[in-house]
């Protein structure tokens, strides 16, 4: 690694230049979770971050380390949906130009939302085109800076500071179940961990179609798959990052992996049972711990809700297509 991997006291500076900007999103309880899982569980619902998910915090931190000739130039990104309204949010906030490749089938409302905070989006094939290299050509050709989905250190960095507020307000943690894409959420994480609750379990959770972060541990090198088909379309990345997978390698335990059919299970009870909407990719965490509920029985556990950007038209489609169990 050429450079440095940021550390824990990074997190602490992107936490200081989110206060005020950040909301200090709620950790629930449920007593019908606690029983279920027979544990004690704390919830950190980044679905109530401002845009939704927790990638505000991240596009945040990044955008206001910019220098002002920097902010003055602009922006540009790529993202399938969260990112996207990330950098376009933080942009107007900071009053930076954001121009953002967007898959032509993003969700409907993640692009409304993105264009609706006045980024410029462009759309592009997300199964056919590179949208890192589209991005990168035109960071190039026209002196914008490029703000990656996750493989930065001040994105990954200000991702952190969710469980670093989860530590901060119900201590040490047994094990802490995290949603991965490319890894920002849970490097991020893991540095929080480190520092706070040295002795926790870190599990990283992707979807059970491209499990490629589990891959690339295995083979102790970053594996690229096809652009996974799920339905957790925020954890549809093909490589985990180069940074991220570092901080992962040294400091996450486990990778564990479920299906579509138990992240809508999942997203029925967060509605259901805690009368909460939270986006297939965000179920990815609590997914993994009814799945692991034998080894976690008497412990303490985190669970970190990723996002809750679905519409309900989408919602209601898959609760139809995988009736409840019950
Ligand atoms: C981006 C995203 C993820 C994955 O995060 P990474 O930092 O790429 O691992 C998980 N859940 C939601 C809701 C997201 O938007």
């Amino acid at each position: 690694m050429p450079q440095a991997l940021p550390t824990f006291e990074d997190v602490l500076a992107a936490a200081a230049r989110l206060e005020g900007v950040a909301l200090k999103t709620p950790v629930l309880r449920s007593r019908t979770l606690d029983d279920r899982l027979q544990a004690q569980v704390f919830v950190k619902c980044e679905n109530f971050q401002r845009m939704g998910a927790f990638k505000f915090r991240g596009g945040f931190n990044a955008l206001a380390k910019l220098s002002d000739s920097e902010r003055r130039a602009g922006v540009v990104a790529y993202s399938s949906g969260n990112h996207a309204q990330a950098v376009a949010l933080s942009a107007k906030i900071l009053q930076i130009p954001a121009t953002i490749f967007m898959p032509h089938d993003a969700a409907p409302a993640k692009l409304a939302a993105t264009q609706g905070y006045g980024a410029k989006v462009i759309a592009y094939d997300r199964y056919k085109e590179d949208a890192n290299l589209l991005a990168t050509e035109l960071s190039l050709s026209k002196g914008l800076t490029f703000i990656p989905p996750f493989d930065h250190p001040d994105v990954l960095s200000g991702q952190g500071t969710a469980a670093l507020e989860l530590f901060n307000e119900v201590g040490a943690l047994d094990a802490l179940f995290v949603c991965l894409g490319g890894g920002g959420l849970l490097s991020g994480s893991a540095l929080a961990a480190q520092a706070l609750s040295p002795g926790c379990q870190i599990v990283g959770v992707e979807p059970a179609a491209g499990n490629d972060v589990q891959q690339s541990l295995r083979k102790g090198e970053r594996v690229k798959i096809a652009t996974p088909v799920t339905i957790a379309d925020g954890a549809q990345t093909p490589m985990v990052g180069a940074i991220t997978f570092e901080i992962i390698k040294a400091l996450v335990h486990d990778i564990h992996t479920v299906t579509d059919e138990q992240l809508v299970q999942t997203m029925r009870f967060y509605a259901e049972r805690m009368k909460m909407i939270v986006e297939p990719t965000g179920c990815l965490s609590l997914a993994a711990a009814f799945q692991a509920s034998a080894s976690i029985k008497g412990q303490k556990v985190g669970v970190i809700i990723s996002g809750g950007n679905i519409d309900m038209a989408r919602f209601s489609q898959l609760m139809s297509a995988y009736p409840s169990g019950d």
